[in-house]
């Protein structure tokens, strides 16, 4: 059995002690009927016309949409852009841009990991109704973080650790204050060092959502969830640690690939094309054999599941793990695996992790913020047709971006660099699907609804997927996408 070596973007978790509106009702219904219309006999020419007419009607009213949200800030214009997620989410999830947008299409998930792809909603709840499930509730220490979740069905459980139920009872507004403790927002204000914080949240939900019962489902409705938000699939970032079992064991790689498949298959009964693909991760702390190994397991587990394993990454803070380059050794040994690396995740000019993922040839970079530190990087990513993940959302979370109309992603887009949009750790952000980083990007940004066209599309072509299954979701895509554009120039009509 494969010992864990490297974490999602953590620190090194501790074994547990067992191994163990109507009009919106409406649109949704005219993308159906439109998607018949579009489908049925036309004189080529004629529908060509028509889809442009469609186009031109969808934007002006996506437009609007973007204007009336914005004109209820007259008298604070940057609340919108500068405010924690977490306490903004509700006046963009109550407006009517979102709910179009949510509809939206939005191809392939590429930037997104596991542990985060949830909702910390989902893991509360879950908390309080998965049997034999224990809080920490102790002070914080080298092994437990307060808040932090585990289930010990074969008993043992370690000090500090009270039944849900128990806590519940004795602890008023627990639930509210675990999600405060699984998300940052802001009350994290005062937190000098955010990443600290963020490793912490890791650590206490990453036990609990290891625990196969959970594991299952909770990718089962985060996979629900994207693909009610128009993601086709999905590349989950992972070092796909082992999971424990209700007998107090642990399965792992195959098995683990099983738990997944056993989720995915709850979301295809609605949504049946939905994909999955992992992207096996090491962790910045990890030594070069250690890397090593992790990438001779990525290539064992791409032979023997080549549909869903594809392609390697490094993770977790880049101010303190080794850089990219550190790991050359272990990147460059034949077979070569495909690297799509996390780099620039940073505004620090010592950071060399763009140029670095450049050199070992990596097909795409995660984040890649400090670019624009140095002279002729950014070309170079354009010259190299290397698409960057742009995480808007996450960016402010961490304070890289605190002002989102001030995101570098928006002058990438202007000079041609490729860009699509991820959603790192939705769990963590406040975030649900991907609507959200959308939204925030469409606002901040003036897109036109051709280049939120074009950001989908991207997710689709810099994919892991091979050249056919890429061509078919190219197409599932364009139906999709012209079935919404018909439905929001229709839905103008109503308004
Ligand atoms: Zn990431």
């Amino acid at each position: 059995m494969t010992e864990p070596v490297t974490r999602t973007r953590e620190r090194p978790r501790p074994a547990p002690r067992r191994r163990g509106r109507l009009l919106l009702a409406g649109l949704a219904t005219l993308i159906a009927l439109t998607t018949f219309t579009i489908a049925g006999p036309a004189v080529a020419g004629s529908r060509e016309t028509g889809a442009k007419a469609q186009e031109r009607a969808a934007a002006v009213i996506l437009a609007r949409d973007r204007a009336r949200f914005l004109a209820r800030y007259a008298a604070d214009p940057d609340r919108p852009f500068t405010t924690s997620f977490m306490a903004f989410r509700r006046e963009l999830h109550g407006s009517a841009l979102y709910r179009v947008l949510q509809l939206m299409p939005k191809g392939g998930l590429l930037h997104v990991h596991a542990t985060g792809i949830g909702e910390a909603e989902w893991v509360v709840r879950r908390a309080f109704t998965e049997p034999d499930t224990y809080i920490y509730w102790g002070p914080a220490s080298e092994t437990w973080a307060r808040g932090q979740l585990a289930a010990y069905p074969q008993g043992g459980v370690p000090e500090g650790f009270i039944a849900t139920a128990d806590l519940e009872r004795a602890v008023p507004g627990l639930r509210a204050r675990l999600l405060r403790l699984y998300t940052l927002g802001p009350e994290d204000a005062s937190i000098p060092d955010i990443w600290t914080e963020f490793e912490a949240i890791f650590q206490r939900l990453d036990v609990f959502v290891s625990y196969r019962p959970v594991f299952i489902a909770y990718y089962r409705q985060s996979f629900l969830t994207l693909a009610r938000d128009g993601v086709q699939f999905v590349e989950i970032h992972t070092s796909m640690d082992p999971l424990t079992t209700r007998g107090g064991g642990t399965v792992a790689d195959l098995d683990v690939l099983a738990a997944y498949r056993r989720a995915l298959a709850g979301v295809r009964a609605r949504y049946p094309s939905f994909g999955l693909r992992i992207i096996l991760c090491t962790w910045r702390g990890a030594t070069v054999e250690e890397a090593a190994a992790q990438v001779a397991r990525e290539r064992a587990l791409a032979a023997a599941a080549p549909g869903i394993v594809h392609g390697f990454d490094i993770v977790a803070h880049e101010g303190t793990g080794h850089s990219n380059a550190f790991y050359a050794p272990a990147l460059t040994t034949l077979p070569r695996v495909p690297l799509y690396l996390h780099a620039g995740e940073s505004l620090s000019p010592e950071d060399t992790n763009v140029q670095e993922a450049l050199d070992l040839g990596a097909l795409r970079i995660g984040h890649g913020l400090n670019m624009g530190l140095f002279p002729g990087l950014e070309q170079r990513v354009r010259d190299r047709r290397v698409t960057v993940e742009v995480c808007p959302l996450s960016n402010q979370a961490l304070r890289y971006v605190p002002d989102l109309r001030h995101h570098p992603a928006r002058g990438w887009l202007r000079r041609g660099t490729r860009i699509a949009l991820g959603s790192d750790d939705p769990s963590i952000f406040g975030t649900r699907g991907l609507t959200d980083d959308f939204a925030m990007a469409y606002l901040s940004w003036h897109l036109s609804l051709p280049r939120l066209k074009q950001l989908a599309l991207r997710s689709i072509t810099a994919s892991t997927l091979p050249p056919e299954r890429r061509e078919r979701q190219r197409g599932l895509f364009e139906r999709r996408w012209r079935s919404w554009v018909a439905a929001v120039a229709a839905s103008g009509a109503a308004r």
